[in-house]
């Protein structure tokens, strides 16, 4: 058992793996704070993992993925969340929708996370989410709304303390980009004049690179081409400084436009070249993020299979035929339950051993499940104990079904050398149409009664339900 210092030091673990941006890390490590927190029924810890868990998929791409995280993070966060895990939500949740270009519904979230911050008075995130506001209405090419958003943002920038200088500049980007937009060529140069005098530029190269290309932009709507491509190339350099391939991306795109309209074929084929480049880099990128994305899915897949089947023989386990069934008598089917026990069993472990017993468990497992058809489960109850279940089926079809395993497992035996054991085996069957079983437990019950009846009656025979 986890003590509470513990578990809130697994949390921070979580947190800084992900700031590191150790994605696998990060997801492995989720994924066990995940399960300790829904022993515990903490609900902080499986809020700090699903959403470390989800901001990691996104990171790599896996979009269904980290869709899934935050959607379990949403339903938790409803029942036991405060308004900064709201906040986190909205967060992860608008970059989702951004992915999609679900414009609407990234409005929708960024409006929800605006109001909660201005409620909260957490103005560097209710700017932010102006900034965001702003970006998504220029995707749309809306710049009249575009630079109403990148105003407000900029006074809730300046709302913040302790001041920051970093947050409205990114702001005025926004703010300035949009009168570009909206041909305002007058009032944005003169606010791009302002901005690439300030001093928060000599640590922030990003901002730097960003400010030449507003530059770059406001010639090119002149069309002034040959100063657009003199200021996206000064961009281009201090981008190329500090490794950032998808605003490198961005500025090669108009490089390459602009040397056509300039009809200056030989620039424009050098920065193709180098643009080819680029791409194989992110490729190359983007494919070790799928190399992970696959190595993470198949994690997922190991723990869901882990906590579905029996460990001994690989089948499903009682947890898993409970929960199966449950649903399938909820949506009406009618259900046939088939419980079987192997005879004596105590004594194949005291006269061969008890990993030739183990032995028995696994070729029974085996031998029934090649038996098993669609629309059945078949399952481990526990000891020397199987249980199948048919959907849709009859009492009947379940008889048959008993009188043929029982018939195949008798002769399971004999092929080992040297055992002349004829493997026998005991059955009680019922059916939800018979009875009154609403659930698997209710069913299950009526069949293991039956099958009581059949040991009491000497073993190796089929008994049914109210026989
Ligand atoms: P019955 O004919 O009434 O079914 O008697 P039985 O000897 O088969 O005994 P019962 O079904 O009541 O108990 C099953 C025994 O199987 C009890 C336990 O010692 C043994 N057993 C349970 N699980 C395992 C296992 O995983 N491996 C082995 N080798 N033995 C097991
Ligand atoms: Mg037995």
């Amino acid at each position: 058992m986890m003590t509470t210092r513990e578990l809130k030091m697994l949390q921070r673990e979580v947190t800084l793996l992900r700031a590191d941006g150790k994605y696998k890390e990060t997801i492995n490590k989720g994924m066990d704070l995940l399960e300790i927190g829904k022993e515990l029924k903490d609900p902080k810890s499986q809020l700090v993992a699903l959403l470390n868990i989800a901001a990691c998929y996104y990171s790599i791409g896996a979009i269904g993925e980290a869709f899934e995280s935050i959607d379990n993070y949403q339903k938790i966060c409803y029942k036991f969340g405060d308004s900064e895990d709201y906040l986190q939500l909205y967060n992860v949740l608008f970059l989702l929708y951004e992915y999609h270009k679900d414009y609407e519904r990234a409005i929708e979230t960024l409006e929800k996370s605006k109001d909660l911050a201005l409620k909260l008075k957490k103005y560097n995130i209710a700017s932010n989410a102006y900034s965001n506001l702003s970006h998504v209405f220029m995707e749309k090419g809306n710049f009249a709304g575009a630079l109403k958003m990148a105003n407000a943002g900029l006074e809730m920038a300046k709302f913040h303390e302790p001041e920051s200088p970093l947050l409205e500049f990114r702001v005025k980007l926004n703010i300035a980009k949009a009168l570009i937009g909206t041909k305002a060529l007058d009032k944005s140069i003169e606010m791009i004049e302002q901005m690439v005098k300030e001093p928060v530029l000599e640590a922030n190269p990003r901002e730097m690179a960003q400010c030449y290309m507003l530059y770059g932009e406001w010639y090119a709507a002149n069309g002034k081409t040959a100063d657009s491509l003199h200021f996206f190339e000064k961009a281009k350099d201090i981008v190329e400084g500090y490794s950032d391939h998808y605003l490198l991306k961005s500025i090669l795109e108009e490089m390459i436009r602009l040397s056509e309209v300039k009809r200056d074929y030989e620039r424009g084929f050098y920065f193709q070249k180098e643009y080819i480049s680029l791409l194989k880099d992110i490729n190359e990128q983007e494919l070790s993020k799928k190399a992970l994305k696959l190595d993470l899915k198949y994690r997922l897949y190991e723990t869901e299979k882990r906590a579905n089947t029996d460990s001994l023989t690989g089948i499903f386990n009682r947890e898993y035929i409970e929960n199966k069934v449950d649903d399938w008598l909820k949506s009406g089917s009618s259900v046939v339950c088939i419980v079987f026990d192997i005879d004596d069993f105590k004594k194949i472990n005291d006269n061969y051993g008890h990993l030739f017993g183990d032995e028995v468990i696994r070729n029974t497992a085996k031998a029934c499940n090649s038996l098993i058809e669609k629309e059945e489960l078949f399952g481990r109850y526990g000891g020397d104990e199987f249980v199948i279940l048919m959907k849709e089926s009859t009492l009947e079809k379940g008889r048959e079904k008993a009188k043929y395993i029982q018939q195949t497992l008798e002769h399971l035996l004999e092929e080992k050398a040297g055992t002349a054991l004829t493997l026998r085996t005991s059955f009680g069957v019922s059916s939800s149409r018979q009875g009154s079983a609403k659930t698997f437990k209710e069913l299950f019950h009526l069949a293991d009664q039956a099958l009581y009846k059949a040991k009491m009656n000497g073993k190796n025979q089929i008994m049914y339900e109210s026989q």
